[in-house]
């Protein structure tokens, strides 16, 4: 591991995705938002045979080469898809010194792989981000690997912190973190649109029937998180005896409502675990 003193200062530390995908683009986009990065601190890669204009096109560096990002970078985000992880990790390691604090963000691929992969006494995490990090309402969990320092688990805190929620984890934790939060952004969007077909089905135009659908979910979102009340006191509360509420939920439960998305949960916890 090379001579280097470690930063301290996100702001003047330089970030690289290493893979400039969905996921990718979201954490970069919300970091924007948030300001604590500038633009020209982030660095995006992706294979020579693609190109990747969205983070360009918002003052960010984009290069084919994962080694030049790496060495130019403090903090590497390894956002490459988890069964082409291994490979890059290859590429890389003989330019990971310990200026790298490295972040794997891919489902299903255990710290122990990734510090083996590197060189020794690497600094790597592990976080399971979500998608809405992108307009900072992410849901994200991050999990210390053998070598970080106590300032390193504070940085990726506040990175996380101003995408939305964090909080640390366990390793045993994040294959139940990825198919809640993870992948739970799907079933919502999934949810959102199946709401607004009922609307659509009971006469409403597109448009206005998904804007009710989302804000819907947004403020029943906002009110658990901020009332504090358990989700079933706030549904009781808007189930009148012999009323429409009540009506809909026997209609939801008949279809096994819960149990599919308890189901749904199971199925992506089970698949991370799979891709291990
Ligand atoms: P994606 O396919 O959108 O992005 C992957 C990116 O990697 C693409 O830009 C691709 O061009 C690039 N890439 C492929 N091979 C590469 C290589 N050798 N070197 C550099 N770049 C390369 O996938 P995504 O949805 O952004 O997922 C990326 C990671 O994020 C995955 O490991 C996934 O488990 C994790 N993740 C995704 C989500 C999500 O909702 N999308 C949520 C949590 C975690």
């Amino acid at each position: 591991m090379g001579d280097y003193t470690v930063k301290k200062d996100i702001s003047e530390m330089s970030l690289a995705f290493v893979g400039a995908g969905k996921m990718a683009q979201a954490m970069a986009k919300g970091f924007l938002a948030a300001g604590v990065v500038k633009a020209d601190h982030i660095t995006a890669t992706a294979p020579s045979c693609r190109s990747q204009p969205t983070l360009e096109d918002i003052g960010c560096q984009f290069t084919h080469n994962n080694k030049e990002a790496v060495e130019n970078s403090d903090i590497i985000f390894l956002s490459v898809k988890p069964h082409i992880l291994p490979g890059v990790l290859q590429e890389i390691a003989p330019v990971v010194t310990k200026r790298h604090l490295m972040v794997s963000v891919a489902a299903g691929v255990p710290l122990q792989f990734l510090e083996e992969k590197l060189p020794p006494k690497s600094r790597v995490m592990r976080v399971m981000p979500n998608t809405p990090c992108v307009v900072r309402q992410g849901a994200s969990v991050y999990v210390p690997g053998s070598h970080v320092e106590k300032e390193d688990s504070e940085i990726i805190k506040s990175l996380l912190s101003s995408l939305g929620y964090c909080s640390e984890s366990n390793e045993g934790m994040i294959s139940a973190v990825t198919g809640l939060a993870g992948s739970g952004p799907a079933y919502a969007f999934t949810a959102i649109d199946a709401l607004a077909d009922g609307g659509v089905k009971m006469g409403l135009p597109r448009e206005l029937s998904i804007k009710l659908a989302a804000q819907t979910l947004l403020g029943a979102s906002k009110m658990v998180l901020e009332t504090g009340k358990h989700p079933m006191q706030l549904k009781d509360d808007v189930c009148s005896p012999g009323g429409t509420t009540i009506y809909a939920i026997h209609k939801l439960e008949s279809g096994g409502f819960r149990n599919l998305l308890i189901d749904a949960v199971e199925g992506a916890c089970l698949r991370a675990e799979a891709i291990a």
